[in-house]
């Protein structure tokens, strides 16, 4: 079988199940799991890899044709230029979250604050922000061990050494360290419970629930990283918009600023809190 012929067969397998963009897919799918560089995949050259690649390579894709994610089955997802490394206990970084941090960078180019990411998941956020300020301290907290793991194992694969892991529920970890932080940035669950069975099912059943669930209005935690935010931290959030009027009461209530911003679908998608 030549390299061209597989990569239209699971072109078509992928398609036929209903699984996005299966061109790319397929080309991913193959270029990783034999380890080839993409222009292979045009020559019309007998495959040589050996067997167990290719076993690899169809369990692969009979998991992304039965609905699983294929980022965690590659094992990586690029977070801007930041090869990422993922699996089921993170959620998967999303567009939205880039928009999240570079927002973030857009607003602050004071090159001397530092940071805190509550929730880190894989680190994305941390990871990303650590690389653009060097001089800077990131504090990445997450409540789930193997988690912060991931993150940790991200910091050292990609050599990023001004971030400080921290273990346990929102602010807690930071407690030690808050007078140091002026920013904090958090990708936090906020989907309401109601609508977690309309998310589209690789979501639904495969992502951490606890990374998305964020209660009845999706506000269990933003509410309590609004109230509990230090008089002198900014906050920026990634939120739904329909967490918008509990945000403001807890604003009023701390006396805090707040302004909300729209993702690149043009949805309201994060607040600035308290600048
Ligand atoms: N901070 C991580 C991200 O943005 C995880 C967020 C989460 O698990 N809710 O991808």
């Amino acid at each position: 079988m030549t390299y061209l012929f597989l990569q239209k067969k699971i072109e078509k397998e992928l398609n036929d199940s209903g699984v996005d963009s299966p061109h790319f897919s397929s080309k991913i799918l193959i270029t990783h799991f034999l380890d080839i560089p993409q222009y292979v995949l045009f020559m019309n050259s007998e495959i040589s890899e050996k067997s167990e690649k290719l076993e690899n390579l169809y369990g692969a894709l009979l998991k992304v044709k039965n609905g699983y994610p294929i980022d965690y089955v590659l094992g990586y997802k690029y977070f801007f230029n930041l090869k990422i490394s993922i699996d089921n206990n993170t959620l998967i970084p999303r567009p939205e979250t880039e928009g999240l941090v570079d927002l973030v960078i857009k607003e602050n180019k004071n090159y001397s604050k530092n940071f805190a990411d509550v929730g880190t998941g894989s680190g994305a956020i941390a990871l990303k922000l650590a690389d653009t300020y060097p001089g800077s301290k990131v504090y990445a907290t997450d409540i789930y061990k193997k988690t912060l793991d991931k993150a940790i194992e991200n910091s050292k694969i990609l050599k990023i050494k001004n971030i400080f892991f921290l273990l346990g529920e929102n602010y807690k970890p930071l407690k030690n360290y808050i007078s140091k932080i002026n920013i904090i940035v958090s990708n936090p669950p906020y989907i309401k419970t109601s609508l977690i069975n309309n998310l589209e099912p690789k979501v639904r059943n495969y992502e951490p629930i606890y990374a998305l669930d964020g209660g009845e209005n999706g506000t269990d935690i933003i509410k309590e990283l609004v109230l509990n935010l230090p008089e002198k931290t900014k906050l920026y959030l990634e939120i739904a918009d329909y967490n918008i009027p509990s945000i403001i009461k807890c604003c009023k209530a701390k006396m805090f600023s707040w302004r909300f911003e729209k993702d690149i679908f043009n949805k309201l998608r994060y607040a600035v809190i308290n600048e």
